[in-house]
């Protein structure tokens, strides 16, 4: 390769490149006002902390934290922390919009945020974990709240690390405060079903997307990339619902069988194994050959990057159902669109999760908790609401479904802005 295809390809591979491309082309076509394209470019705040820690050993380490909010045009913001050693201001400003776009496509009363805490879990006690993330909440507590923003886990950050914020906030603010951040543990004033929320959610927007090419779930085969949370809950689904899942692909190989998969077989292979290869009830298939299975639907629920101008052309799917943030490059997207796949964006496709987010701040703030049906049946008018609201606007703007998404959402915040105005 040359430099310069190195270069480009290395651009091409920035998702905050991606995310700008498609803000511009979906700001172009809104016709949108050059100020209030600044106002949407720009984070409402930044906090950056550093968080001074006492290690197991007896050593005192600083580490850096960081919260954005994006944008409390339409509610609180709300966004995940994550806790990884490459966390940049960067790239959790530019996460923090994405879930702008996110709580506006499915039209739940959020903005965005996102955090982060510069360090390496993986070498941290329990303990130390605890204590970074104790110290970060309350070098940032004024900014938090059920009415301000409401974090979430992200990478590396889970129920536990949830529940140590939720009590660090109460007890600054001497109440119990749940509703101050949500992916609690249950018994903490959790969701039901928030768990499976976001391969529910795929589930839901795949099954409206093949009504449009008259297929049923029967009728459907389906390839999945990534078998954790989003995708084995996704695949376990469904397989439920009739579809037939012919190929799962995992980091280090994939599993094929043309009559589709016994998936909560494969679950418990794979929890025994600590892999999805050599199932007895399907054929070994190399990753990538996988990726390119003739299917009606491909779901890549692993990583962000998958579908790029290498891969896109070989792609052999009908609808690409994006359960991952950003599995597509913008380059990708042009090729999509010559090749009639019909894509559902990540920003609907996976919004499932932070749907049920937002059930579980609702139920802490009714201080009355719903059942799983509840929880699962008000997801699905959500998802297809949103998804119907997607294609119509699509339809009337003429633009693919990923534009479609960009421009609803930059919209839905607009509309937003104007109708509260500027203060001061
Ligand atoms: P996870 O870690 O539970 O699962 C990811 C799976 O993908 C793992 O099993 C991993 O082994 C596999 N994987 C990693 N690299 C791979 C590769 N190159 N090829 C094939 N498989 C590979 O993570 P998750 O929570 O399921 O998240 C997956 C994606 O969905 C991420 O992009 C995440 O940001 C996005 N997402 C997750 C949620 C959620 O609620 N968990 C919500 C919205 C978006």
């Amino acid at each position: 390769m040359t430099v310069a295809a190195d270069v480009s390809m290395e651009r091409e591979l920035n998702p905050w490149l991606a995310a700008e491309t498609r803000f511009n082309e979906a700001a172009r076509r809104l016709e949108m006002d050059e100020g209030l394209q600044k106002v949407l470019r720009t984070p409402s705040r930044e906090i950056t902390v550093y968080i001074p820690v006492l290690l197991d050993d007896g050593r005192l380490e600083v580490f850096t934290g960081y919260r954005v909010q994006h944008s409390i045009a339409r509610g609180p913001a709300k966004g995940g922390i994550r806790y990884a050693p490459d966390v940049t201001i960067e790239e959790v400003r530019a996460l923090a919009s994405w879930m702008s776009w996110k709580c506006a496509v499915v039209n739940i009363p959020f903005g965005g945020g996102k955090g982060g805490v510069i360090c390496d879990p993986s070498v941290l006690s329990q303990g130390e974990l605890e204590r970074i993330t104790r110290r970060y909440t309350a070098d940032i507590i004024e900014f938090l709240g059920p009415e301000k923003d409401v974090p979430a886990p992200d990478m590396n950050t889970n129920e536990q690390v949830m529940a140590w914020l939720m009590d660090t906030y109460s007890m600054h603010t001497r109440q119990t405060t749940t509703a101050v951040v949500t992916g609690k543990p249950l018994d903490l004033g959790g969701s039901r079903g928030r768990k499976e929320a976001t391969g529910r959610g795929c589930m839901f927007v795949a099954l409206e997307a093949l009504k449009r090419f008259k297929l049923t779930p029967e009728t459907a085969r389906v390839v999945i990339q990534g078998f954790g949370n989003v995708g084995g809950m996704a695949a376990r689904l469904m397989a439920k619902a009739g579809f037939k899942i012919i190929a799962v692909i995992e980091y280090d190989g994939a599993v094929y069988n043309s009559n589709g998969l016994d998936i909560e077989a494969l679950m418990k292979h794979a929890k025994e194994r600590g892999s999805v290869v050599d199932f007895s009830e399907a054929e070994n298939m190399d990753r990538e050959e996988a990726l390119f299975l003739e299917t009606d639907i491909l779901l890549p629920a692993a990583k962000e990057n998958v579908i790029t101008s290498q891969t896109a052309p070989k792609l052999r799917c009908k609808i690409l159902c994006e359960g991952a943030n950003g599995p597509t490059t913008a380059v990708a997207d042009e090729i999509l669109q010559d090749k009639g796949v019909f894509v559902i964006p990540d920003i609907l496709a996976n919004a499932g999760g932070v749907t049920v987010s937002y059930f579980e701040w609702v139920q802490d703030r009714q201080g009355f908790f719903w059942n799983e049906d509840l929880v699962n049946t008000r997801l699905e008018e959500i998802m297809v609401n949103s998804f119907r609201d997607l294609m119509a606007y699509s339809e009337k703007h003429r633009v693919n479904n990923r534009t479609a998404a960009y421009m609803l959402a930059l919209d839905r915040v607009a509309f937003a802005i104007k109708l509260r105005g500027l203060y001061a």
